[in-house]
This record gives structure tokens, C-alpha cells and sequence, in this order.
């Protein structure tokens, strides 16, 4: 007791997850960016996975040293962003933590819109309590032909509430709207690879590091190659959380009798089915299949219910 000599510890600080890859967490506090190893300690005790760390966590950080800390305690996320890890065990990953919304940036063409990805993602968004922006980017591409395609694709998303922007990286065009919705909250950018997420960060911020050059810079190998996620603050008071994780993006499970709740226009309707439990696949007196039949429900809208309801995944 009175003969330990040592240094007290240092204070608890609170900080933000801002970086996470194999060898350390890269925390956040009000002085400093710290270092850090979990725990060993919380690891054992509280069953705390390394893994289920996300950038965007709040924790409280023992300070062991200049740039160095340990994670004491990790506070209880506000939302999460999940998907399925690869692998056979299909355990959860926590992509981003304490996220406001989920930009979902799609492209006009190369790749093409893929509008089933979307729905995908607007399903995992709504899942975990967050707001969604869909963004089009590549719009300095395509004809008239696809731009006019494109609108009238999108149009049941305005219905269902869901903010739109068009974009070009290249352009800048609507890069102004986008920084906007970017303001003083939380986002996440999804989307598949090469729609233009690092271009679009570049024209919304340019000069902010983001981690998909720092990677090709340090190993030679390509943009999407990236190991680990970053959080950067963008200078109107906005935080993007960058993930490798949101690119091969595959569901976290969700309830098959709880699918319809992510997409309102077949939520609506299910009141009309003849089963409680109704999933609108193969139940006589469905409402919603009568809903589809009358066009009242789009049916691009409804096959991607299907096929998420099928378990299949897309590309
Ligand atoms: P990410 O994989 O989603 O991060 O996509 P990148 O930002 O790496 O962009 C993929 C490719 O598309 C790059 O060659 C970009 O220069 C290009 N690109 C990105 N945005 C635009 C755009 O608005 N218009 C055009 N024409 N090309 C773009
Ligand atoms: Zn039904």
C-alpha cells in the first residue's frame, strides 16, 4: 500500500475511435490524437471482442505516455452500422459507431446505377436507426438518355422521403449541396468501388488525407487495397467515417418477418395481408403483391425486397 512508489496513473480521458488498423486504435481526446492497445484487462473481463471496435466509438482512454494509451471502457454506442463478416462463423462487424447517416453514393454510369445496392443499403441504414442521403455521382457522364433513366428511377426514393444529390467529382457540380448535408453531423460513405467516394471527398474537402492514397503510397498496391478506417473532420464541422468495411458490403441478418419495415411503401400496405406474418413472397391474399399488381408499389422496389429476402447477395 504506502510502499508503492510508482507514478499514480494518469487521469481518464474520453476520446473518439478515429483510426483503427492490425497494430493500434489511433483515439482521439481534447489534446492529443493517443495510440492505443485495448485493454487486456476489459478484453477478458467484459468479453469485449478487439474486433468489435469501430471507428466512431466513444471510449476512455488511460494516457500511458507521450502519444500513448490503453482503452479502458468503451461507451455505449448511440447507432451502429453492421454488416456480416466474411468467413464461416458470419459473425457481426461493426463498421462505423455514433453515425448520423449513410451517404450512399451511386454513379451514373461506370459502373452503372445499380439501384438494387441502394435498396441494400437502405435497408442497413434503416436498420441501424441512421438517416440516409443518396448521392448520383458521375453525372458529367451518360446521355440524355441516362440522365432522363435516372430520373425516373429515383423518383419513388423522393416519395419515400429520401434526400437526393446529383454530384460529379469531376465538375463539381452539386458538390456544394452535398458539403452542405454534410454539416455538423456523422456520415458514412457506401457505395461500390470506383462510384467515386475518395473523388467526391477530394471535391467536398480538398486536401483532406484520405487513407485510401496514404495506403497506395506506403505499399505500392491499389487504391482498394485499405486495411483499415479512418474518421476525418472536414472543416465545416462535419465527420466522414471512411471504411474498407461498407466496400464488400454484405447484411447483418435481418428478420425476414421485419424486411418489409425497412421499406416503407410494403410496410404500409401489409396491414391489407390476410397473415399477420406475411412476407409477401408466397402467402395467398397478399395486399402488397395486389399493391405491386396496381402500381402502387414499384416493382424494381419489390424484387429487391425479394431478393434480399431470398438471402441472395449482390454481385
Ligand atoms: P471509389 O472507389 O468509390 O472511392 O471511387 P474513386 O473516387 O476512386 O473514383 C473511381 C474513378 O472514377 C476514378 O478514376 C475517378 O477519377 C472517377 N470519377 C470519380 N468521380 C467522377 C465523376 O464525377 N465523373 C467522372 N467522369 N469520373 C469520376
Ligand atoms: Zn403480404
Amino acid at each position: 500500500m504506502s510502499d508503492n512508489k510508482g507514478p499514480r496513473p494518469a487521469a481518464l480521458v474520453s476520446g473518439t475511435i478515429i483510426r483503427i488498423d492490425a497494430r493500434a486504435s489511433q483515439v482521439a481526446t481534447p489534446g492529443e490524437v493517443l495510440h492505443c492497445v485495448l485493454r487486456g484487462r476489459l478484453t477478458a473481463a467484459k468479453g469485449v471482442d478487439k474486433r468489435l471496435l469501430a471507428v466512431g466509438d466513444s471510449v476512455k482512454v488511460r494516457p500511458l505516455g507521450p502519444g500513448r494509451g490503453a482503452i479502458e471502457e468503451i461507451l455505449p454506442r448511440r447507432t451502429k452500422l453492421s454488416r456480416r463478416a466474411a468467413g464461416p462463423d458470419r459473425r457481426e462487424q461493426v463498421v462505423a459507431a455514433n453515425i448520423d447517416q449513410v451517404v450512399i453514393v451511386t454513379s451514373l454510369a461506370d459502373p452503372p446505377l445499380n439501384l438494387n445496392l441502394v435498396d441494400r443499403y437502405l435497408v442497413a441504414a434503416s436498420r441501424g436507426g441512421l438517416a440516409a442521403l443518396i448521392c448520383l455521382n458521375k453525372i458529367d457522364c451518360g446521355a440524355e438518355a441516362d440522365h432522363a433513366a435516372a430520373t425516373a428511377a429515383l423518383r419513388p426514393y423522393a416519395a419515400l422521403g429520401t434526400p437526393l444529390v446529383w454530384t460529379s467529382a469531376r465538375t463539381g457540380l452539386g458538390i456544394d449541396a452535398l458539403r452542405d448535408r454534410l454539416a455538423g453531423r456523422t456520415s458514412v460513405f457506401a457505395g461500390k468501388s470506383g462510384v467515386g467516394k475518395s473523388a467526391l471527398l477530394n471535391a467536398v474537402e480538398p486536401g483532406l488525407a484520405l487513407h485510401s492514397a496514404e495506403i497506395s503510397a506506403a505499399t505500392g498496391k491499389g487504391r482498394h487495397t485499405t486495411t483499415f478506417s479512418s474518421l476525418l473532420t472536414l472543416s465545416n464541422g462535419g465527420l466522414v467515417i471512411d471504411t474498407p468495411g461498407i466496400r464488400a458490403y454484405t447484411l447483418w441478418e435481418v428478420d425476414p418477418n421485419d424486411l418489409d419495415r425497412h421499406y416503407p411503401e410494403i410496410h404500409a400496405e401489409r396491414g391489407g395481408c390476410r397473415f399477420a406474418n406475411c412476407t409477401h413472397s408466397h402467402e395467398p391474399e397478399c395486399a402488397v403483391k395486389e399493391a405491386v399488381a396496381a402500381g402502387r408499389i414499384e416493382e424494381r422496389r419489390f424484387a429487391s425486397y425479394l431478393r434480399i429476402l431470398a438471402g441472395l447477395d449482390e454481385e
